[in-house]
C-alpha cells in the first residue's frame, strides 16, 4: 500500500459531539504525523473555525469548509499551480458553492412557499446559536461567519422531504448534520473531496484516499474515496441514514472510533 490521505469530518467524528474534545484520537493523530499522512478536515464548520481547530490539532494543509462550499489550499502545497482565487497570504481558494446570501434567500422562499417554520443561523441570535451549539466567545463568532452553507432547524422536523425536493428543484442541496439541517448551493463534501483527490493524485497516482465520518452529510465523502469508516454517535448507534454498505463501521463513539479506524488502516494496510 502506498501513501495515504485521510479526509475527515470534525463534529461528532474527530471531535466529540458534546465537548469537542479530540483527546481519544490523539494516539492515532500522533501515529499519522509520524508517518507523514495528510489529515484533511472536511466539515460543515466555517473556515475560521477549522483554522482554529487545525492549530489545536497541529495539522497543516488543505481543508474543506462549510460542507464543501470551498476548498482552501496553503501556498505552494502542490508542486503545480492550482486554479482558484488567491488570498493575500498566497493560499488558494476553490469556491464550489453558491454564496450564503443566495442560499439564505432561497431557504426563506422555500419555507414561505411550503408554509414550514424554519430557523436558520441568519436569523438566530448569538445567544440562540450558543445554546444550540454549546459554543461561546471567539468560537461562537467564528461559527457565525458563514459564506456558503446555512445551518437551520425545522419545527418538529416536519416537511424535511418537501424542503429537500424544493431545494433540489432549485439546484440546492439539503443535508442533515449532527445538529442541524444544512442548505447549500450546488456543492457537497464529496465534490470538494474529489477536487482535492484529483490534485493529490496528480502529485502521486498511488495515493489511497480514506474518509471518516458520522452523519448523512459524510456519505458523499465515502463515495469519493477508496476506503471509508463511519463512527458511532454519542448514543452508541450509527446514523441510520448512512447506507449499510457505504462505509466500514467502527464500534467507537466519535474520536474513539476515529482512532479505531486509523488503527484498522494500519493493521490491514501494512504501512
Ligand atoms: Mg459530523
Amino acid at each position: 500500500m502506498g501513501p495515504l490521505v485521510i479526509f475527515t469530518d470534525l463534529d461528532g467524528t474527530l471531535l466529540d459531539h458534546e465537548s469537542y474534545s479530540f483527546r481519544m484520537a490523539l494516539p492515532a493523530l500522533d501515529l499519522l504525523k509520524r508517518r507523514n499522512v495528510a489529515v484533511v478536515p472536511v466539515s460543515s464548520k466555517t473556515a475560521s473555525e477549522i483554522r482554529m481547530w487545525m492549530r489545536q490539532l497541529q495539522i497543516e494543509g488543505p481543508f474543506v469548509f462549510e460542507n464543501g462550499g470551498a476548498v482552501v489550499i496553503p501556498p505552494n502545497y502542490f508542486p503545480f499551480p492550482v486554479e482558484g482565487s488567491v488570498g493575500a497570504n498566497g493560499e488558494v481558494r476553490v469556491s464550489l458553492g453558491l454564496s450564503i446570501e443566495g442560499v439564505r434567500r432561497a431557504l426563506g422562499e422555500i419555507a414561505g412557499e411550503l408554509g414550514i417554520a424554519i430557523r436558520g443561523f441568519g436569523v438566530m441570535t448569538t445567544q440562540e446559536i450558543s445554546d444550540l451549539t454549546g459554543l461561546t466567545g471567539l468560537e461562537l463568532s467564528f461559527s457565525m461567519m458563514r459564506e456558503y452553507d446555512e445551518p437551520f432547524l425545522i419545527e418538529g422536523d416536519r416537511g424535511v422531504d418537501l424542503i429537500g425536493e424544493a431545494a433540489a428543484a432549485r439546484g440546492l442541496s439539503l443535508v442533515r448534520g449532527g445538529r442541524f439541517f444544512h442548505l447549500s448551493g450546488g456543492c457537497d463534501k464529496g465534490k470538494a473531496v474529489k477536487v482535492l483527490a484529483e490534485l493529490y493524485s496528480r502529485m502521486d497516482p498511488d495515493i489511497t484516499f480514506v474518509g471518516i465520518g458520522d452523519s448523512q452529510n459524510d456519505v458523499s465523502v465515502f463515495e469519493a474515496v477508496d476506503r471509508s469508516f463511519v463512527v458511532l454517535r454519542p448514543d452508541g448507534t450509527f446514523d441510520p441514514r448512512i447506507p449499510e454498505d457505504a462505509a466500514e463501521r467502527v464500534k467507537g463513539i466519535g474520536p474513539q472510533g476515529w482512532r479505531m479506524a486509523v488503527e484498522a488502516l494500519f493493521a490491514d494496510g501494512g504501512f
